[in-house]
């Protein structure tokens, strides 16, 4: 769960916020958000945030993750151990460094507020000693009693993820094992990627975060927390979005909430009236000085305060690369999505791309060579076709067709292409490769 450490109630609200309790569970903050752009950094939907905001926790939440552990019990009287590996009567197998468990008590269990890693380079990393009976009994060699082995089996936090342990629960399952579940929890700070909205659907990632030294200000010393950009406003039609952020510029001004409501709320005559009362432009503008010259911006900028909410689409969540790793079994390709440290897919597209600039060699190397690259046997005796194969006992190819002594040749193709070809053949088709010479 994401949790934000200092929600706001919103400045503008609807009556249905009051009567769905929506102010008692906040999910936002009120910004002080400027519509303008600043060395393109907010270009298309990116936003430009006040480093010195964050500093002050703005929009900073907390996420935590529930891990559960239980020590099984298995048919004829074998089960796992909650303990720290290693301290028990019985041999190990897997043992990891005694380091990695140092953080545990002797019930195998992490004290609360341990920090825990898979990132950086201590190898504290296991969240729950544990041991389990191993797969196969073995036989007994000679007359002598052995000294069981067991397997290790601690639960570790997930990869590429860390933290502080938040809370230990024990507690008994099902099947009067002992249950335990930790909640891990980490601090998420805004960082350049993470992910913001309004409430319009006005969604952006966060371009740069700027000093606040260098943001620009109003000729009273406000300095925005957010910076977006005015193309983000006129095609979408996102007109709540500006009257909202009038609106809690008198709200904030005045101490007050603004009635919202479609229809029913506060008008807009009246909002600009409260503008001027504050002694603010009847339009929202301001004038702006640049931060980094010290110079009015020629343009006055509309400015106010609006409510934001933070996505939990998290960069430190998405971010991943890969240089060499797993592949599928099936087509030996390398594996999918960041969980399972997957390849970056090199799609149609960007084959498209390639072709047309008539870079093969590349084509080559993503395709096959870093991917699923095979050598394939190729039958040519008399254009038979079919798929041969190297016999290494006998040191000679042989096609299953013509039989040894054939005129075998090696071609280059995908595993996918062989995966194919043999799907086919135990369809009952067999596909020959008409061979032809490379020029
Ligand atoms: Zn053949």
């Amino acid at each position: 769960a994401h949790i934000m450490h200092y929600p706001q109630q919103s400045i503008v609200g609807t009556r249905a916020m009051e009567s769905t309790n929506f102010n008692n569970r906040p999910g936002g903050q009120n910004f002080v958000v400027a519509i303008m752009s600043q060395h393109g950094y907010n270009m298309q939907d990116a936003v430009i945030m006040n480093r010195a905001s964050v500093e002050r926790a703005l929009a900073r939440s907390a996420f935590v993750r529930t891990y559960n552990a239980e020590n099984k019990r298995f048919p004829g009287g074998q089960e796992e151990r909650i303990e720290v590996p290693g301290t028990g009567l019985d041999e190990v197998k897997g043992l990891k460094s005694w380091d990695s468990y140092s953080h545990l008590e002797r019930d195998g269990l992490p004290v609360p507020e341990e920090w825990v890693s898979t990132l950086d380079k201590s190898e504290k990393t296991v969240l729950v000693g544990k041991t389990s009976p191993p797969r196969f009994l073995e036989e007994a060699h000679g007359a002598f009693l052995q000294a069981q082995e067991r397997r290790e089996s601690s639960m570790m936090v997930r990869h590429g993820e860390e933290g502080w342990i938040d809370n230990v629960f024990v507690t008994e399952s099902l099947d009067s094992g002992r249950l335990v579940r930790i909640t891990l929890r980490t601090n998420k700070i805004p960082e350049l990627g993470d992910k913001f909205a309004s409430r319009h659907g006005q969604k952006g990632v966060i371009g740069r975060l700027v000093n606040e030294e260098d943001m620009p200000f109003t000729v009273d010393g406000v300095i925005p927390d957010l910076l977006i950009n005015p193309h983000a406003i006129p095609s979408r039609m996102t007109v709540a979005h500006v009257l909202e952020m009038i609106g809690g510029k008198v709200g904030s001004m005045e101490g007050r909430k603004i009635d919202g409501t479609a229809f029913t709320g506060e008008k807009e005559d009246s909002l600009r009236a409260g503008l001027l009362r504050n002694g603010f432009n009847h339009t929202g503008r301001e004038t702006m000085v640049n931060g980094e010259t010290g110079e009015d911006y020629t343009a006055d900028v509309f400015a106010g305060v609006i409510y934001y909410q933070r996505l939990h689409h998290l960069v430190s969540s998405k971010l991943h690369a890969r240089s060499r790793g797993r592949v599928q079994i099936l087509t030996r390709q390398p594996t999918e999505g960041r969980a399972r440290q997957g390849g970056l897919r090199f799609g149609e597209m960007e084959r498209d791309c390639l072709i047309s600039h008539g870079a093969s060699m590349v084509i080559k190397d993503r395709l096959l060579d870093e991917s699923d690259g095979w050598n394939l046997m190729v039958c040519n005796t008399s254009g038979c076709g079919h798929i041969a194969y190297y016999d290494w006992k006998r040191r000679t190819t042989v096609c299953p067709y013509c039989g040894d002594r054939s005129d075998v040749h090696t071609v280059q193709t995908s595993y996918a292409f062989k995966l194919l070809l043999d799907e086919m053949k135990s369809l009952g088709v067999a596909m020959r490769l008409e061979l032809g010479d490379r020029r």
